[in-house]
């Protein structure tokens, strides 16, 4: 199918101005938490009607356009693979008794099963059967994308009460040429730069990763297009790791607008928010964030690292894009991470209403902040001569000045904002703001529009 090429924008706002309010009194966080409930038993996986039923609900909340790859293209070093879709899938006991079913939960069936229909020993079956021992109640989730496999998860304790003997197995699914599916919604600002937002849509019957994200992600998309903006704001569901890849693989052009991006992922447990610096380590979101967080209460910051969500994709040093990630507990790290009980009562509509009002926060900041460059970066332009530099010897005031007028040219890079700068320089935002002003009018720095990528 061939990609769809017009992505609906929201409403057309008066843009531009930086107007943008801090987090509203009342969040929607029992709309989230519904949106949440409502994806959750749909199987999803990286391919397959589960995403396309994902995306047309979300197209509900937000005007969404979907792109769609065949299966079989190459996507950077990757090719998409084949579609997978299930309709059933149980184990019966020689009285025909479903023991585990997959109409009673998604997370029973390995992800990408190939379909089976037989009849076997317990023996035989055994190897196809993943339980988590230490938490003998929860059912794990686990896929097998890109090896061709079959297999069930359950309870340790149900795998417990299988008596020997036989029984009929069926995963009544296909893995057949198809295509992956994704959906983007751009929701256009008073400038052409652009704040990128990802989340990843692959997970079946998971509330916290996964589903907190995107619900977290379409509120956002829809709340953006009603607030004016400088920047252009560009959501996208992806399936994990080939999504990003097929995104980044089509939309070279797109990337160099790209200013400050997030990857939202597991924002809806009572972990605290938890954000992720991107690559460079000190881009303008890294920035944003970490204040915004700060001004949150209990918070932490992470260094990047080369795992977790899709950041590693859009982080990858070839595109090494300023894309931080934004969660509370991190994947991995709470135990009920790709479990099943990571399920509704997880998340919390308080817990999700903090982690959407963090985001618009970020947002608000990056709205709010300015960029400059300097225009004679090769050694220190001659201040003296311009009487910026030791005009007045031994005055306290106009030694900070001077400080600040260093400082800016410095970072005046056009990636760190002023905030970042007077963060750096250890001196008000109102000092590094005259002393940008001073520059401006010596002709030694000008504004950017938002910040550059390199
Ligand atoms: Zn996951």
């Amino acid at each position: 199918m061939p990609e769809a090429d017009n992505i609906p924008e929201a409403t057309a706002l008066p843009a531009g101005g930086v107007a943008f309010a801090h987090s509203e009194a009342r969040a929607p966080g029992r709309e989230l938490h519904d949106l949440v409930a409502e994806l959750y038993p749909l199987c999803r996986s990286i391919t397959g009607d589960g995403v396309r039923e994902t995306l047309a609900r979300l197209g509900r909340i937000v005007p969404l356009a979907t792109h769609a790859l065949p299966s079989g293209t190459p996507v950077l070093d990757w090719t998409i693979p084949p579609e997978w879709n299930i309709r059933d899938a149980w184990i019966a006991d020689r009285h025909g008794r479903r023991v585990v079913d997959f109409r009673r939960s998604n997370l029973h069936v390995v992800g990408y099963s190939v379909p089976v229909r037989r009849r076997m020993s317990l023996a035989e079956l055994r190897p196809h059967l993943h339980t988590l021992p230490g938490q003998p109640d929860w059912i794990p989730y686990r896929t097998s994308y890109y090896k061709e496999d079959w297999g069930f998860c359950l309870s340790q304790r149900a795998l417990e009460a299988l008596p020997e003997g036989d029984y009929e197995v069926c995963i009544d699914a296909t893995l057949t040429p198809g295509e992956l599916v994704y959906g983007e919604a751009l929701v256009r600002g008073a400038t052409d730069e652009e704040i990128f937002v990802s989340c990843h849509i692959c997970h079946p019957s998971l509330a916290n990763d996964n589903l907190s994200g995107v619900a977290v992600a379409a509120h956002l998309a829809r709340e953006v297009g009603s607030r004016p903006r400088r920047y252009t704001y560009r959501f996208v569901f992806v399936p994990g790791t080939i999504g990003a890849i097929a995104w980044l693989s089509r939309n070279a052009a797109i990337l160099p607008r790209i200013r400050h991006g997030l990857v939202l992922s597991c924002l809806g447990d009572a972990g605290p928010l938890t954000y992720k610096r991107s690559r460079r380590g000190d881009s303008a979101i890294d920035g944003a964030a970490a204040r915004v967080l700060r001004a949150h209460g209990p918070h932490r910051i992470l260094p990047f690292s080369p795992d977790g969500y899709d950041e590693r994709q859009y982080c990858s040093p070839g595109f090494d894009l300023p894309v931080g990630r934004l969660s509370r507990s991190p994947a991995g790290t709470f135990p009920e991470y790709h479990t099943s009980a990571d399920d509704l009562s997880l998340v919390s509509p308080d817990h999700l209403a903090a982690s959407l009002a963090a985001c618009r926060d970020i947002f608000a900041a990056l709205e709010g902040e300015r960029f400059f460059v300097n225009r004679s970066p090769y050694g220190e332009p001659q201040l003296g001569r311009r009487g910026l530099y030791r005009a007045l010897g031994g005055e306290v005031r106009r030694d900070r000045l001077e400080a600040a007028i260093l400082w800016v040219l410095n970072l005046a890079d056009g990636r760190h904002g002023l905030t970042d700068i007077a963060e750096r320089a250890g001196l008000p935002v109102t000092e590094i703001e005259a002393a940008a002003a001073t520059l401006i009018a010596h002709g030694l720095i000008e504004e950017t529009a938002g910040a550059l990528r390199t």
